[in-house]
C-alpha cells in the first residue's frame, strides 16, 4: 500500500475491524475501496480497476458483477463486432490499455484529488470553499446522462436543526434504531461565532465508488434516473460499499429490523423494475438513503413524484428535491432564485456578483459527482461536530454516529442493532 494514499490509521483500523466482522476478505475490501476512489478521482481507469481485482473477486465471491462504466466501442479503439456488447467492449477496452494499466480520465482537472483520494476522511466535507461552483444545481452530467436525474439543493442558511427531516425519513422507511439515512450535523468552525448545520443524505453520486466495489452488483445506479440503490435480494453484506463511500452514509442492518416486512407494503419496497430496493433493508444487508425511490416511482401517488419525506417535513425551506435535468425543478429553481437575489444585493455586496453566493458539493474534488448541492458555507477541515439544538433522542431517534466520530473513526456510517 502506498503511503500517500493510505487512510489515517484510526480509520483503517476501524474499517478493517468492520470488514473482519463480515467474514469476507478485509484486505481486498480496503484495497478496492481505495482504488475505487482513485477511479472516481480520474487517477485510475475503470478498466484497469476491473482487471486488477477480477481474479481475487471471483476467488472470494465466486462471481464478479461489479458495475463498471466501460468506454463506448469507438473510444475503446476498435470494432466490437456485435454492436458493442458488454464482453466485447470489456475485451476491447482491456486490449486498449496502456502497459501500466493506468489511464487517467481527468488527470489534469483532478490532480489535487490524488492525495485526497485516501480512504477514511471526515464523512461530512472538508474541502476548500467552492464558492460559485455547482451553478447548475446538479452534478456534471455524463454523456449517458439519463432523462431524469434526481437531486437536491440544501440551503444550509435555512436549516434550524429541528431534525424533522431525519424523523420523517426514519418513519417513512421503517428504519431501525441508529440508521439515520438523513443525518444533520451540527458543527463549529473556525472564524464562525455560531454553530452551523449540515443535513446529509446519500449524495447519489454520478461517479460513485460504492457501485464500483460491489462484487455481486447489489449496489447499482438505476439507469432511468441515476438513483444509487441497493438490491436487498442480492446484497451479501460484505460492506465493501460502506468502506468505499467517502460520505459515511451507509448503515448496515446487523440484526432483525425494528419494523417487520409485514408492516411495510410491497409498493414501498419493490421498485418499478421489480427489484427490492425500497424502505429499510432486511437483516444482514446494507441500507442508505434511496431518495425515496417509492415516491419517485409513483407508488405513493403521482403527487409525491419529485418529492421526498425529508423535504416535505422541513418547514424551514431548507431541502429542495427534484429532477436536476429540469430547469424548473425545485432544486434548480431554489438555487436560481437564491443566486438572483443575492447576486443583485449590491447594498450588502457592492463589489461582488457571483461570488456572493456560496454553494458547494461535498468533497467535489474527489470526482464522485454528487447530485446534492449545498447553499451556505462549506465546513472547513477544522470543523468540529457539536451537539445540535435538538437531540436525536428528542425526536425519537438514536445517534450512534457522533459516538463513533468522538472515538476518532471519521467516516462512520453506522450499524443498526
Ligand atoms: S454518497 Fe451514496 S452514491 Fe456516493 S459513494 Fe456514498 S453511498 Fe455511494
Ligand atoms: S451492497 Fe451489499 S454486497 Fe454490495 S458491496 Fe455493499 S454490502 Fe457488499
Ligand atoms: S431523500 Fe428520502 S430516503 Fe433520503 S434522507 Fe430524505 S427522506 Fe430519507
Amino acid at each position: 500500500m502506498s503511503t500517500d494514499e493510505s487512510p489515517p490509521v484510526d480509520d483503517e483500523e476501524r474499517y478493517r475491524r468492520l470488514l473482519d466482522e463480515t467474514g469476507y476478505d478485509a484486505d481486498l475490501g480496503l484495497e478496492m475501496a481505495r482504488d475505487a476512489q482513485r477511479v472516481s478521482a480520474g487517477d485510475l481507469s475503470e478498466v484497469a480497476f476491473y482487471e486488477r481485482y477480477h481474479d481475487r473477486i471471483v476467488e472470494e465471491f465466486a462471481t464478479d458483477e461489479r458495475e463498471i462504466d466501460l468506454p463506448e466501442p469507438d473510444a475503446a479503439g476498435g470494432d466490437t463486432g456485435d454492436g458493442g456488447g458488454y464482453l466485447d467492449r470489456l475485451g476491447a477496452a482491456l486490449s486498449g490499455m496502456d502497459p501500466d494499466g493506468e489511464e487517467s480520465r481527468r488527470s489534469v482537472m483532478k490532480k489535487g484529488a490524488a492525495a485526497a483520494g485516501a480512504l477514511g476522511l471526515a464523512g461530512w466535507g472538508t474541502a476548500q470553499n467552492a464558492a460559485g461552483q455547482g451553478g447548475d444545481g446538479g452534478a456534471g452530467a455524463g454523456d449517458d446522462d439519463p432523462d431524469t436525474r434526481w437531486g437536491m439543493t440544501v440551503n444550509l442558511n435555512n436549516c434550524d436543526g429541528c431534525l424533522a427531516c431525519a424523523a420523517a425519513c426514519s418513519q417513512e422507511h421503517g428504519l431501525s434504531e441508529g440508521a439515520n439515512w438523513m443525518y444533520v450535523f451540527a458543527f463549529e468552525d473556525e472564524g464562525q461565532e455560531d454553530e452551523s448545520l449540515l443535513p446529509r443524505t446519500c449524495q447519489h453520486c454520478t461517479d460513485s465508488p460504492c457501485t464500483k466495489v460491489c462484487p455481486v452488483g447489489a449496489r447499482h445506479t438505476r439507469a432511468e434516473d441515476g438513483l444509487v440503490l441497493t438490491d436487498y435480494d442480492i446484497c451479501i453484506g460484505c460492506r465493501y460499499c460502506e468502506v468505499s463511500c467517502p460520505y459515511g452514509v451507509n448503515y448496515f442492518q446487523w440484526g432483525e429490523p425494528d419494523v417487520p416486512d409485514s408492516e411495510i407494503p410491497d409498493e414501498h419496497q419493490i421498485d418499478d423494475r421489480g427489484r427490492w430496493v425500497g424502505a429499510r433493508p432486511p437483516e444482514g444487508v446494507m441500507g442508505k438513503c434511496t431518495f425515496c425511490v417509492d415516491r419517485q416511482d409513483g407508488q405513493m401517488g403521482e403527487e409525491k413524484v419529485g418529492t421526498t419525506a425529508c423535504e416535505e417535513a422541513c418547514s424551514m425551506d431548507a431541502v429542495h428535491f427534484g429532477d436536476l435535468n429540469d430547469p424548473e425543478s425545485a432544486p434548480n429553481r431554489h438555487l436560481r432564485e437564491y443566486r438572483d437575489e443575492h447576486e443583485n444585493d449590491t447594498d450588502e455586496f457592492p463589489d461582488r456578483k457571483e461570488d456572493t453566493v456560496s454553494t458547494f458539493k461535498l468533497l467535489e474534488e474527489r470526482g464522485t459527482e454528487p447530485n446534492v448541492t449545498f447553499i451556505g458555507d462549506e465546513p472547513s477541515p477544522h470543523a468540529e461536530q457539536v451537539d445540535g439544538p435538538v437531540s436525536y433522542e428528542e425526536v425519537g431517534l438514536v445517534d450512534n454516529r457522533k459516538e463513533v466520530l468522538d472515538e476518532g473513526g471519521a467516516a462512520a456510517g453506522g450499524e443498526t442493532a
